[in-house]
């Protein structure tokens, strides 16, 4: 648990300890990892609590009569108790285990989805929402002869608040919307948009997939009604995410999808479906996934979700000065309110060449469309180059990485 009395001192040296991959080399050089808004690196915890439960207690659970079974159900259950403590929800039960973000927001589209939208409904999403946030929302409003309406924002990469509140009318069911942007780092004003989607009674669902590892997040004080996110993002293993939703609407939709563990009772005539969250993961869950999650979450608490969000903040702010000075580089998406990714294009040059040039200095980021076509059309851009930050990355590495850019663009010029 985090004390709010208690204010820990970071020391990134000690964290950066505790990450094994960040001391290998690559191209003969020290890697450095800026891109952590694809995946971020594991610590030695995780890793050994993956590890030692394949170890000790790899079984398949609930239902086992036997020990190692019953000690791999206990863990498992307590990682939704973790995850509600991590999010601040009301009770565990509303913590479903996903494969990630794109499964949660895709069973939150099948199954409230389809339940709440018809003919001429409305869904609202934002322009710089990722492809797993657009596409699942663009299937259910083909299939249902609905609208999907995309909030416009700012040549800084802000959501315009005043056209949203137009767009909100009886017509919309749901809002979908990201915490913060992949992409541009744009911290949006959730709490905010959901107070005004709720005036008009619509849900909201929030992307947290860049969010949770960031900043505190309380879905309760933010009163979001669904809530997604990916462990890998945040020091967790692949494979294993969460939607959380509102006891209220869970209990209310129908299943995601069907077979063991999500029913109470199956019969050829007729099947009785399991209580929440049980009834929508079906098939054997990813126990090792819920594992690591839980291990992740006691890391991230005993560092300071704080003291992470006061470092990359520091980290981000001094990345952007240091690009600033690189003529011909132009920083895309200059909000206000930032953290997490730095997306720029160069002059001239493509971002690919230059996420590659940059590889061979040691310095791993990622180029392209960073799975937001959409956003990247709203600046009339093919792609942008994006260096994305976790707790552990220094100013020193933002020294390599300036100086790796420098020699890019002039090996490339
Ligand atoms: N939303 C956002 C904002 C993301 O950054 C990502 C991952 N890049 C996703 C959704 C999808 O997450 P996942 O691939 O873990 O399902």
């Amino acid at each position: 648990m985090e004390t709010a009395l208690v204010k820990k001192i970071f020391d990134v040296d000690q964290v950066r300890k505790d990450f094994p991959i960040l001391s290998r080399e690559v191209n003969g050089k020290p890697l450095v990892y800026f891109d952590n808004a694809a995946t971020s690196q594991k610590p030695l915890s995780v890793i050994n609590a993956l590890d030692n439960y394949y170890k000790t207690c790899n079984s398949n659970i609930h239902r086992g009569v036997y020990l190692i079974s019953a000690e791999a159900s206990e863990a498992y259950d307590k990682a939704k108790d973790k995850v509600k403590e991590f999010i601040g929800a009301k009770d565990s039960s509303e913590i479903i285990f996903t494969r990630g973000t794109t499964e949660a927001i895709n069973l939150a589209a099948y199954s409230y989805g389809r339940q709440s939208v018809t003919e001429g409904d409305e869904v609202i999403i934002s322009t710089m929402e990722h492809h797993s946030n657009i596409v699942p929302w663009q299937v259910l409003c083909d299939e249902k002869k609905a609208k999907l309406k995309i909030i416009p924002i700012t040549d800084s990469g802000e959501i315009i608040m005043d056209e949203y509140k137009k767009m909100l009318n009886e017509k919309v069911k749901l809002v979908s919307i990201c915490h913060i942007s992949n992409s541009i780092g744009t911290i949006n004003p959730v709490k905010e948009i959901i107070k005004l989607a709720h005036e008009k009674n619509i849900p909201i669902l929030v992307d947290g997939a860049q969010a949770v590892h960031h900043t505190k997040v309380d879905v309760q004080s933010l009163d979001a009604d669904f809530y997604a996110f990916s462990a890998h993002k945040m020091y967790g293993p692949m494979g294993i995410g969460v939607l959380y939703g509102k006891a209220e609407l869970l209990e209310q939709m129908p299943p995601y999808q069907t077979g063991g563990d999500m029913i109470s009772s199956v019969s050829f005539e007729k099947t009785d479906y399991n209580e929440i969250p049980m009834k929508f993961e079906a098939g054997t869950p990813n126990v090792e996934g819920a594992i690591g999650l839980t291990e992740a979450i006691d890391y991230i608490n005993s560092i300071g979700r704080d003291q992470i969000h006061e470092h990359e903040k520091e980290i981000l702010e001094y990345a952007t000065e240091e690009i600033e000075q690189i003529e011909s580089v132009k920083i895309i998406g200059t909000a206000r309110n930032k953290t997490g990714s730095l997306s720029f294009i160069v002059e001239g040059l493509s971002a690919l060449d230059i996420g590659i040039m940059l590889d061979t200095f040691g310095v791993a980021v990622r180029t392209g469309h960073h799975c937001t076509e959409p956003l990247m059309r709203r600046f009339k851009i093919p792609g942008t180059v994006r260096a994305s930050f976790a707790m552990y990355n220094t100013k020193e590495e933002i020294d390599v990485f300036t100086s790796a850019l420098r020699k890019s663009i002039n090996i490339l010029k």
